[in-house]
């Protein structure tokens, strides 16, 4: 409960507890119950601590978990923050999870912990780079903490997976998405003591929509006011007022950059794609894969030649196109698709996939699944060799990429393919 810190106001409160404890047989436990002040004279704050009996408590305190503060939140403050998240990491980082397992546990874990405190606070930066460094260094190296660069930019992993991230949810954007809804709650004059509040104290009968705050008012307001001007760059007022509900997901989107989408989306995040394949395609179509050219520019000495073949540099192209091994497995994979189409790249092989059209919906699935799945086996085996075990044998690689691949494929539901399809699908997998 809160309420004015004056010895009238708090008189009331604890009526009001008597009576509420008369009627209903509830009663406050005063070993349990504490009371916290600001800003009031000590000699009235202890008289009203032997009046209720209550206990004297201190700011901050938790508060179903999160820290209650009457000024800015601080970066000490939010340590439990990122400890809870630094700790799951750990548990995690022994368990040697793959790439598209990580992906998922810093999706769905890490940043629910991060929603929940996102919704009471305005989290400062330097927390929030932090949730990312731990974040970062878990997807790339599957440890909580490396200084080591990622293969792509993080605000590039944030991007949907439609413009080429990994859909991860921006925590800078979700965190003003959130408090966005005070600025909702205003504009609708929604009726709760704190609406009442602003209005009697900032707003008077000052616009909403085009208010400025005064220098001297406090950070936390002037932050609400900064989230305001940032939605009136991409929603009217008319907008906001007429949401119902307040949706954080809604805002997050409208805040969330748009960027051009990628065209190879669906070939590389197919629900037929195995997932661990889906991943390192992500990396091969941006080619952002550490192949020798690359790792080349930062390290002079590594050496460039490719391990598969010794022949060529190690570049994306080479590897998966144009280095004699891996031609010769990708077209065991096109042979046993019946794909003839004579790509040398693998966004022209995807793309003339996509081309496929609608009524050939299963060979496409079957064509993503195989050609992702390739991408894989390409840098497995070239792993392998630098690991400094033996290169497999194309008919070792092709025997297990059939292998998984049908596997995936005999979640397709067949009772919705034409004959043509059906009898297609049958062939290949049986
Ligand atoms: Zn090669």
């Amino acid at each position: 409960m809160c309420c004015r810190g004056d010895k009238h106001s708090i008189e009331k409160i604890l009526q009001g507890f008597n009576a509420f404890s008369k009627v209903s047989g509830l009663k406050a436990n005063n070993s349990k119950t504490e009371v916290y002040a600001c800003g009031m004279e000590e000699e009235e704050l202890q008289q009203i601590i032997r009046d209720s009996g209550y206990k004297r408590g201190s700011l901050p305190f938790k508060y179903l978990g999160v820290p209650i503060c009457s000024r800015r939140i601080g970066v000490g403050q939010c340590e439990k923050l990122v400890e809870a998240m630094t700790a799951r990491i750990k548990t995690w980082s022994s368990r040697h999870l793959s790439f598209a397992g990580r992906c998922q546990l810093i999706n769905s874990v890490l940043l629910s912990i991060h929603q929940y405190w996102a919704q009471v606070f305005v989290l400062p930066t330097k927390v929030l780079r932090d949730i990312e460094k731990v974040c970062r260094a878990y997807l790339w190296n599957g440890e909580w903490f490396s200084d080591s660069p990622g293969y792509i930019a993080w605000k590039n992993v944030y991007r949907r997976k439609k413009s080429g991230g990994l859909g991860f949810r921006n925590i800078h954007t979700w965190n003003t998405a959130s408090m966005a809804k005070h600025v909702w709650a205003l504009a609708r004059k929604q009726d709760n003591l704190w609406v009442r509040w602003i209005h009697a104290v900032y707003l008077k009968d000052n616009d909403w929509w085009e208010y400025q705050p005064p220098q001297d008012c406090s950070w936390y307001w002037k932050k609400i006011c900064e989230v305001k001007e940032r939605l009136k760059k991409i929603f009217t007022r008319e907008e906001i007022c007429s949401m119902e509900k307040f949706s954080v997901q809604k805002i997050y989107t409208g805040l969330d950059d748009q960027i051009d989408e990628v065209q190879w989306v669906d070939n590389v995040w197919n629900r037929f794609n195995i997932p661990k394949h889906k991943f390192c395609a992500w990396l091969a179509i941006q080619d952002r894969l550490p192949t020798a050219v690359r790792m080349h520019r930062w390290g002079p000495h590594i050496i460039r030649t490719c391990s598969l073949c010794e022949q060529g540099d190690e570049s994306g192209s080479h590897l998966f196109f144009e280095c004699p091994y891996s031609s010769d497995f990708l077209l065991k994979v096109k042979q046993w698709l019946g794909i003839s189409y004579p790509a040398n790249s693998l966004e022209g092989l995807y793309k003339w996939i996509t081309r496929r059209g609608k009524y050939q919906k299963a060979k496409q699935a079957s064509y993503n699944a195989a050609i992702t799945a390739a991408v894989y086996f390409i840098w497995y085996a070239r792993n392998q060799v630098k690991h400094g075990k033996n290169r497999p044998s194309v008919e070792q690689m092709m025997d297990q990429l059939k292998f998984q691949v049908i596997q995936k494929l005999r979640m397709i539901n067949t009772d919705k393919l034409n004959n043509r399809e059906r009898m297609w699908l049958n062939q290949i997998m049986y």
